[in-house]
């Protein structure tokens, strides 16, 4: 799938040595500095193309891509790869209910998204795979599945064993209870007559009547969710093969933690004997009117509304900063109003010719990013620093400071 505009980076600085990048890692539940490496494989979910971009979903890949921009600044590649669930039940779900066709339907949403992208600053994925390209990828990961015995039939649907990986539930460390509870509410069916484990996944699932289905030497149908990003990310990311991880980072919302990361994690050792994720970083929800802005409640705020009511797609990203990308929290009425204030304001300084002292203030930016990306923090010393240029302080290179920001928080000022 065509990915979006490229975006220029600026080049790491020379004679800096950043702190190692820290995150909450979910499978050890604790905050983990990021060994030093010359190449980082960063894996993010992508979007279901029924309903594009809401803040919920811009929050998440301005989270991934401040990581991103964290780890190229420090001197590193980054391959990144970004899926599109373009084939499953709830755009077909979606389509039907409005009566358009599906392949149409995620076309023009993928479309959506990508100006989305663009519009917030977001550096493109190396690859951005769409599960009908990557079909035959998926079921060669699937044939690896079964030939390892982990699968098995019920009816013409082929499920896997979640049981057969030791660490199954340990990344997401839910209760047998709440594990049932979140697998039936997130597209799992444990009540499925003929499954050996409740919790078991759908790797394929066989043609119903009037729905779309691609052949496969299990017959024609199509795959289950989890298979889908395991099987793209392993074939795309290129794992090193000696390493104990396939892979460095594997993100997206805290919605996804359980089951669609534990349960692909899990796919992804058993295909291949190598553990699938280094780290597990997931970002908070987003909240509208006291619930989770969803698309199931219907409450959602989009990006492209917002651009099309005038507003900055800078200040969009600013009022993102402004919260910790773990942190859920209801999405206030005046953040876009107060991000546009100090947007401005942080531009009136950058345009000035003597400004406050900037190095310190890179110093202390990197410094708060690399603390499990503390945004809150960098928008405090932004704010700062404007007082003290506003109060005549001098000294600082505002266009040192303006290329920073740019390649590190990706606010094009
Ligand atoms: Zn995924």
């Amino acid at each position: 799938m065509k990915s979006w505009a490229d975006l220029s980076i600026g080049q790491p600085r020379k004679g800096r040595e950043n702190p190692p990048l820290s995150l909450f890692n979910t499978a050890s539940q604790k905050v983990e500095a990021l060994e030093r490496r010359d190449l980082y494989r960063l894996y993010v979910c992508g979007i279901t193309p029924y309903d594009a971009t809401h803040l919920g979903h811009a929050a998440t890949y301005v989270t991934f891509d401040l990581i991103n921009r964290y780890l190229r600044f420090s001197g590193s590649q980054v391959r990144f790869v970004e899926n599109i669930t373009d084939i499953d039940d709830p755009l077909l779900e979606r389509a039907t209910r409005d009566g358009v066709d599906w392949h149409d339907l995620a076309l023009s949403q993928i479309e959506l998204f990508r100006g989305d992208m663009v519009a917030l600053h977001v550096i493109p994925p190396d690859s951005y795979i769409g599960v009908i390209e990557a079909m035959e990828t998926i079921i060669a990961s699937i044939s690896a599945l079964e030939a390892r015995g982990s699968l098995y039939r019920v009816d013409d649907d082929l499920y896997f064993r979640v049981r057969l990986d030791p660490e199954f539930l340990h990344r997401s460390h839910l209760t047998l209870d709440t594990a049932m509870q979140y697998f039936s509410e997130r597209g799992g069916d444990p009540a499925r007559v003929g499954k050996e484990d409740p919790l078991d996944a759908l790797v394929w699932r066989a043609a119903r009547p009037g729905e779309p289905s691609w052949p496969s030497p299990f017959g024609p149908g199509r795959p289950g969710w989890h298979i889908e990003c395991s099987a793209i990310a392993l074939h795309y990311l290129q794992p090193s093969i000696g390493d104990e991880f396939a892979i460095d980072i594997q993100g997206g919302g805290s919605d996804l933690t359980f089951p669609h990361h534990d349960m692909s994690a899990s796919q992804g050792l058993i295909a291949t004997g190598q553990k699938f994720a280094r780290m597990y970083v997931h970002t908070g929800m987003i909240g509208l009117d006291g619930t989770k802005m969803s698309k199931s409640l219907g409450n959602l705020i989009f990006v492209s509304q917002l651009i099309k009511d005038g507003v900055d797609p800078m200040a969009i990203r600013l009022a993102l900063l402004g919260h910790h990308y773990r942190q859920d929290h209801m999405w206030g009425s005046d953040e876009i109003g107060d991000a546009t204030i100090l947007l401005d304001r942080i531009r009136l300084n950058l345009s000035k010719v003597d400004v406050a002292p900037t190095q310190p203030l890179i110093d202390a930016i990197v410094q708060r990013l690399s603390q499990d990306l503390d945004t809150h923090g960098v928008i405090s010393l932004l704010t700062s620093w404007c007082i003290e240029t506003e109060g005549g302080a001098t000294g600082g290179s505002a266009g040192e400071l303006s290329r920073v920001l740019d390649d590190l928080l990706g606010l094009a000022l």
